[in-house]
């Protein structure tokens, strides 16, 4: 399945959503300095994190979330969307999404909308990493045309994201958007026997001939023209946006990881403008975070690393166990909690050293692995300032720890999907079967959403008494 946002010709107003005060993130009050030699106190409990929120959007946030405590509901959202849909008809759907579930997790559909969300973003002290929702997986491969239909949506994705309303842009990139998945896996398959040369696959990215061994002269083709795809969306966002590309499933990661290397050898000469991402529920994330690190310092490129536990945990264990082969996935949440922490503390080394060569962004709902970054942060003295690290939540997910960390002055990135109802479904459907553990856990900042909920109203009582 593959969906492609069409954002030109959608306009219906979506973010009627200002918050009672307006709360310029620049001026937020600076809870902590960093100078401070000690790292803040950060319980995520404090229900004031919320006042900047609308009395709607508290109301929404909660009813989403009671929603997604049920886990037959998220376990089956998929389905139930479905039959709902085409029960009520497409207007109808969208009537009851666009209000709830759409609201609370997407940024809108025109671009009027998705400035509003990031201006609206900006005055919570938040930043915005935009997403194309492009879902593609084996079998759901489409035409060259398609891919590049898609890369338009990327360049887009570069230009909106290039705005006053964001310093220091980010957005994430998904390379089977541009590339098919089936030749991606059979690159992984083919590189133990045919490793390539990242010199190689910059020149194919500049447009010169190469052949790459192992490949049909067709699937050569298509490699130029998805190496191409991939130098526009480079050429475009370098000095301007810098691009997270996404880890996807283990059969397809090394090609995408490979291309990602090119594009870093081509384009983070100065600073890290392509970013990779590791996924540390994989028992071999750390060797390969290890092996990243040593080849930016052969080819001599800066290395910016998106730093997640990882979305596919059932699927990866499911196709292992009918392949035959060992588990990929860390035994347990616990070995996966130490790999990712393992896996900061390398990078939060690095940058220690070295921050101009070194960026992470701490991409988590985990709180625990939040303090474990800032509290290495005041170790090794790293600037919170500065920029090399910044941490990283989904939009409408763990709104209590994002604000929070922009209140004591942290970068903090919201992974910012837009789109259409029709468009942004499957990925929603993706996102909530992949984050089943974080939605069905988020009882804390429903809690929180509750107390600020009775403290607006006792106030709003006490107002009037007072009045009377
Ligand atoms: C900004 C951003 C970008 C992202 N980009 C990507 C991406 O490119 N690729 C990608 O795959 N994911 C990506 N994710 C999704 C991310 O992987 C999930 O949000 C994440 O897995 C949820 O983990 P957590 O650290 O937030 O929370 P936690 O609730 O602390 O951890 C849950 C995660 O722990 C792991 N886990 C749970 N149980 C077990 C177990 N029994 N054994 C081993 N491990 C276990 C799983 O990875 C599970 O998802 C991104 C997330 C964000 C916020």
């Amino acid at each position: 399945m593959s969906t492609l946002v069409r954002l030109h010709h959608l306009s219906v107003p979506l973010l009627r959503r200002a918050a009672p005060k307006v709360f310029d993130g620049r001026h937020l009050p600076a809870l902590h300095s960093h100078t401070s030699s000690r790292p803040p106190d950060l319980t995520f409990e404090d229900p004031s994190a919320f006042s900047v929120k609308s009395f709607r959007e508290l109301m929404r946030a909660l009813g989403v979330f009671q929603l997604c405590s049920f886990p037959v509901l998220v376990n089956n959202c998929g389905k139930l969307l479905s039959a709902t849909r085409s029960i009520l008809g497409k207007q109808g759907f969208s009537l009851i999404m666009r209000p709830s579930i759409y609201a609370q997790f997407v940024a809108g559909e025109s671009e009027g909308e998705i400035a509003v969300a990031m201006e609206k973003m900006r005055s919570l002290g938040l930043r915005t990493m935009l997403a194309v929702p492009i879902e593609e997986d084996l079998g759901e491969s489409t035409g060259e045309c398609r891919y590049d239909e898609n890369l338009e949506a990327m360049l887009q994705c570069v230009r909106l994201s290039h705005t006053k309303a964001c310093s220091d842009p980010k957005m994430q990139l998904k390379i089977t958007a541009l590339l098919s998945p089936e030749l991606c896996v059979k690159i992984t398959s083919n590189l133990p026997e045919h490793p390539f040369d990242l010199a190689q696959l910059v020149k194919a990215m500049d447009g010169e001939p190469v052949h790459f061994p192992g490949l049909t002269e067709e699937e050569n083709a298509h490699f130029h023209c998805g190496l191409h795809r991939l130098n526009k969306v480079g050429e475009a966002s370098i000095s301007k946006v810098r691009v997270l590309v996404d880890a996807e499933y283990t059969y397809m990661n090394p090609a995408l990881s490979l291309v990602t290397m090119a594009m870093m050898k081509k384009f983070n000469q100065k600073e890290p403008w392509v970013w990779n991402t590791y996924q540390c529920y994989l028992k071999e994330s750390r060797s390969l975070l290890l092996d990243a690190i040593s080849q930016s310092v052969k080819h001599s490129f800066c290395l910016g690393v998106k730093l997640v536990r990882g979305a596919y945990m059932d699927k990866e264990r499911k196709l292992a166990k009918g392949e035959g082969r060992p588990d990929p996935i860390h035994q347990s949440w616990e070995d996966t909690n130490a790999s990712y922490n393992g896996s900061m503390d390398i990078m939060l080394n690095l940058i220690s050293q070295n921050p101009q060569r070194y960026q992470i962004i701490v991409a988590t709902h985990n709180e625990e692995s939040v303090r474990h970054a800032i509290s290495q942060m005041v170790k090794l003295r790293i600037d919170k300032h500065a920029g090399s690290v910044c941490f990283g939540q989904l939009l409408g997910m763990c709104d209590h720890v994002s604000l929070t960390l922009a209140q004591h002055g942290y970068s903090v990135y919201k992974s910012v999907p837009y789109g259409s109802v029709d468009d942004t479904l499957p990925y929603l459907v993706r996102r909530a079967q992949e984050n089943r553990t974080v939605l069905q856990g988020i009882r804390k900042e429903r809690d929180l959403l509750r107390q600020e909920l009775w403290r607006r109203l006792n106030e709003g009582l006490r107002l009037r008494r007072q009045v009377v």
